[in-house]
């Protein structure tokens, strides 16, 4: 999972590491003897710096005066961030130390933007992560004892782990405060895995003590009714259906009168999964959630499609709104761009990701879970 992302994560480190010499911190003039700590560095360079910037900006200074700007707003109206557990620079920064320059940084920063563009995560996504380090390094004395690896690791451990951070979803605990009989909208283009994964929740659900009733929606596709009653039929959980061509609002609206009648829990409505831009999908995805109001739409989508999947989650969020998000053959997804980017770029959460074709192979999804994955 996500080797490919990692061993260029890895890379970049490394990299940086090499770099670990004079020539890359602001060190005062005189020599200091290893494990002493400096004096307070001569403010020299500095001083020295109007002079040259005289000269007009190149396009790389321009962009590089750029993201110091952005980073420095950034950090002026960031409230003080949670540092309880998880990675964070703030321990290893201290009064006197070394002090990353700003050329070495910035080119640590480029091969980071690189590796990242290269595991298909999203252009946004990217330059907050960068902006995040760039913020977490610059104008900071490191202690000693760390190494640039562990700083410029640490850093981006940080910097992913704030993006990651701000849309976070538990569904178990949503879940025991709704209304029952509790109803989930499966949305998807066929193919990325929509059906075992509501198998999939459906055997969680059950397993957490939960009555779940399906409805066979996709009315569409032949052999989706098939497809799902063999998985409801595994797990023994009742399945609402009719013939192919019927009303998919129709059955959706009878698996509900099910449940309410049978007191049940929740129900999982499977959908159609056309391309998503065809209008008579898109139509039908309407239809069903005006007839049976779900509580939650969730839209699931193949993690190898990267930005592809990040387009679809986005047509079907503007026709029919998308609550979550849950990322399918993320075992098999070298690159991990998708599971980086979905939930900053369309503002909704990824509530699990599926990482197998057997019923257990679904795991919540975190900041920490994929932090861990990352830079394990
Ligand atoms: P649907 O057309 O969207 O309903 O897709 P299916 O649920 O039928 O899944 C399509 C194929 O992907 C099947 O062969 C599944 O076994 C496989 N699949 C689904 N989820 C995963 C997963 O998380 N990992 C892997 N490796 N395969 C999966």
């Amino acid at each position: 999972m996500f080797d490919s992302l990692k061993s260029k994560l890895k890379n970049v480190f490394h990299k940086s590491e090499k770099l670990d010499s004079e020539k890359i911190y602001e060190e005062p003039k005189a020599d200091v003897p290893q494990g002493q700590t400096p004096p307070e560095p001569e403010k020299v360079p500095e001083q020295a710096a109007p002079a040259v910037e005289e000269k007009p900006l190149s396009r790389r200074e321009q962009i590089k005066l750029e993201k110091k700007k952005k980073a420095e707003a950034k950090a002026e109206t960031k409230h003080a961030p949670a540092e309880t557990h998880t990675p964070s620079t703030s321990g290893m920064v201290g009064d006197s130390g070394k002090k990353i320059k700003e050329d070495p940084l910035d080119d640590i920063l480029d091969e980071l933007e690189v590796a990242l563009l290269e595991s298909d995560v999203a252009y946004p996504v990217v330059q907050e992560i960068i902006l995040g380090v760039r913020d977490n390094l610059v104008n900071k004395k490191y202690s000693r004892e760390f190494t640039l690896e562990q700083v410029v690791e640490t850093a981006v451990k940080e910097s992913v782990r704030n993006v990651l951070k701000v849309n976070e979803f538990d569904f178990m605990k949503w879940i025991e405060d709704q209304p029952r009989p509790t109803v989930i909208m499966f949305i998807g283009i066929n193919g990325t895995g929509k059906t075992t994964a509501i198998a999939k929740i459906a055997n969680m659900l059950q397993k957490d003590g939960k009555t779940v009733v399906m409805a066979a929606c996709d009315t569409f596709r032949a052999g989706a009714i098939e497809q799902l009653t063999v998985h409801a039929d595994k797990l023994g959980v009742k399945i609402v259906k009719q013939s192919q061509d019927a009303d998919p609002a129709a059955v959706a609206y009878d698996a509900i009168e099910h449940a309410r009648s049978k007191k049940k829990d929740v129900v999982l409505i499977d959908t159609a999964g056309r391309m998503q831009t065809n209008n008579n999908l898109i139509d039908e995805m309407k239809k069903i959630a005006r007839v049976s109001k779900p509580a939650l739409k969730i839209f699931v989508g193949d993690a190898l499609a990267g930005n592809d999947a990040i387009e679809q989650a986005k047509v079907f969020d503007a026709a029919v709104g998308i609550d979550a998000v849950i990322l399918t053959k993320i075992d098999t997804d070298a690159k991990g761009g998708a599971a980086l980017s979905i939930a900053h770029t369309i503002g909704k959460p990824i509530a699990f990701v599926c990482n197998g074709q057997e019923y257990d192979d679904i795991e919540q999804f975190n900041a920490d879970w994929m932090l861990e994955r990352l830079f394990e």
